[in-house]
């Protein structure tokens, strides 16, 4: 498969013929190659871009609801193809990269949807003779940046409510996992978009990410990534006064409380801190366990985690957990592991990669918890972005919010508890965008899925994902009587 760059709703080599290497992180080959866009194909992107915001944003929300819902059917309708790739060139199970598949093609039809709703609102008359219209239109030309960990679902939170609202896009994919993402925001155009609604550029992000963010042609950046690269894009972005939805990193806790439902508390906390190798913004990085029952949940938790299945994603479609993305996630999971047990921690599973000889080209590791933390441990602190949990104790919920609330980060939490008087102290007291009760699934397409403190700026998701992309305008007219 080679990736080649989707502008103006042509696909086309890089400006300098030039391609770079895609591998499959579970066996090394290489899968494909995308085209390394320079700094001129980025331009052309967002020229192409420019040419067609004025006639696509006058657009009425029925037209572009027409077009979303059947670029979302035109996604859906590509998952097994999308899907397979994806687990080639990411390496999560095949079945989980198909179901991202089809969220971001349900992303698009919900969009779709809301393209319908875009209205205004008639403010108070500040004299007899005028009116206030308060009208919302589009921002303009938006800069669309995903990660790897789910390039096509988090790359189409940014494309479906940025058609709907009326801006048009110019996508970058990740280098890491381009071949997908680039494929899916192209198959959008195959519903009848105008040439320039989307246009996708792959290459390295030191030159094409930078150019879309700097280049005073891009009026919004939307971005998932790193908390570092997060702030670096803001000032990147200041000379223009760009507008940024920022999307960041986690350092997510899960807490459970003595009444909670156990094996239900075990089970979602063993799958959440290892699913897709722990490479999720929110996967669970530190358990706090009420003193009462901490024994016990961490004596079931090993257990439960020694059960998950590691292997080839592609070849065993159900399997639990794929391998890491790159050797930088093993390593960096091996430094905190070993800062942690030079502090005094305890290794309760894990801490290698497996010995199996059929994974040993693959980016594999095994689940690893570690217990006896102390808040001083790279652990604790940093978010790891690999398959390491540290379980620590608490007693009561004042204590369980303050633990909770010791990082940066403010992304999502989680709580296992059945007492409402728990749950609201609990959820009014997190400082994190979203709190979820007994359920290890945080985001919904219809709600908002916000980030608080250095985990970013903005919401995605719900109604509140389509306002990022609009500005309010206020029409006063004076009339005669
Ligand atoms: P990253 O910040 O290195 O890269 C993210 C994207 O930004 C990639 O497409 C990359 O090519 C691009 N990029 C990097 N430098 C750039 C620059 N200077 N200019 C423009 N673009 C640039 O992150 P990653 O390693 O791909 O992903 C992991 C991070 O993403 C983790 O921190 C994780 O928590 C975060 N994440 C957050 C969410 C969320 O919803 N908050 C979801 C998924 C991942």
């Amino acid at each position: 498969m080679d990736l080649k760059l989707f502008i103006n709703n042509e696909w086309r080599p890089a400006s300098s013929g030039k391609t770079f290497d895609v591998d499959n992180p579970a066996t090394g080959e290489i899968v494909g190659t995308a085209s390394q866009g320079s700094r001129e194909d980025a331009v052309a992107a967002l020229e192409a871009a420019s040419r067609a915001f004025p006639a696509w944003s006058r657009t009425t929300g029925d037209e572009r609801s027409r077009l979303l819902k059947k670029a979302g059917q035109i996604v859906y309708d590509k998952y097994e193809d999308l899907g397979r790739i994806l687990t080639l060139e990411q390496g999560k199970p095949l079945r989980d990269a198909q179901r991202e598949v089809e969220s971001a093609a349900e992303t698009l039809i919900y969009y779709g949807e809301e393209a319908r709703r875009i209205g205004g609102e008639i403010a108070p008359s500040k004299s007899k003779t005028s009116r206030s219209l308060v009208i919302r239109q589009p921002i303009g030309i938006v800069a669309a940046i995903s990660p790897w960990n789910y390039p096509v679902s988090l790359m189409a939170w940014k494309v479906g409510p940025a058609l709907a609202a009326g801006c048009t896009v110019v996508a970058k994919p990740p280098s890491e996992t381009p071949l997908a993402t680039g494929l899916f925001v192209a198959a959008c155009a195959e519903a009848g978009l105008p040439p320039g609604v989307v246009n996708v550029v792959t290459g390295p992000s030191s030159v094409v990410g930078e150019e879309l963010v700097a280049n005073p042609l891009s009026h919004m950046i939307a971005f998932t990534g790193s908390t570092e690269v997060g702030r670096h894009l803001m000032q990147s972005a200041s000379k223009g006064l760009k507008k940024l939805s920022l999307e960041l990193g986690g350092h997510t806790a899960f807490v459970v409380f003595k009444d909670a439902s156990f094996d239900r508390a075990v089970a979602d906390g063993a799958k959440r801190s290892f699913r897709n190798m722990g490479q999720i913004c929110n996967a669970v990085n530190r358990i706090y366990v009420e003193k009462s029952i901490a024994e016990r949940y961490i004596e079931r938790f090993v257990q439960e985690t020694k059960k998950l299945r590691i292997g080839d994603g592609l070849a065993n479609p159900d399997i639990d957990l794929g391998p890491m993305v790159n050797a930088e996630g093993i390593e960096r999971t091996e430094r905190q592991i070993q800062d942690a047990l030079a502090k005094g921690a305890t290794l309760l599973c894990g801490g290698r990669r497996p010995d199996r000889p059929e994974l040993a080209k693959g980016f594999f590791y095994e689940p690893t918890a570690v217990t006896n933390v102390r808040d001083d441990m790279l652990v604790m602190r940093q978010e790891t972005f690999g398959p390491l949990v540290a379980i620590a104790t608490f007693e009561g919920v004042d204590e369980a919010l303050r633990l909770a609330n010791s990082t940066d980060y403010g992304l999502v939490t989680y709580a296992y508890t059945n007492d409402i008087s728990t749950m609201l102290r609990f959820a009014e007291g997190m400082e994190s965008g979203t709190v979820a009760f007994n359920s290890i699934s945080p985001d919904s397409l219809y709600a908002p899925y916000p980030a608080w403190k250095q985990s970013g700026l903005g919401v995605e998701l719900g109604h509140f994902g389509i306002d990022e992309y609009l500005r309010v305008k206020h029409v006063l007219i004076e009339f005669k009587v």
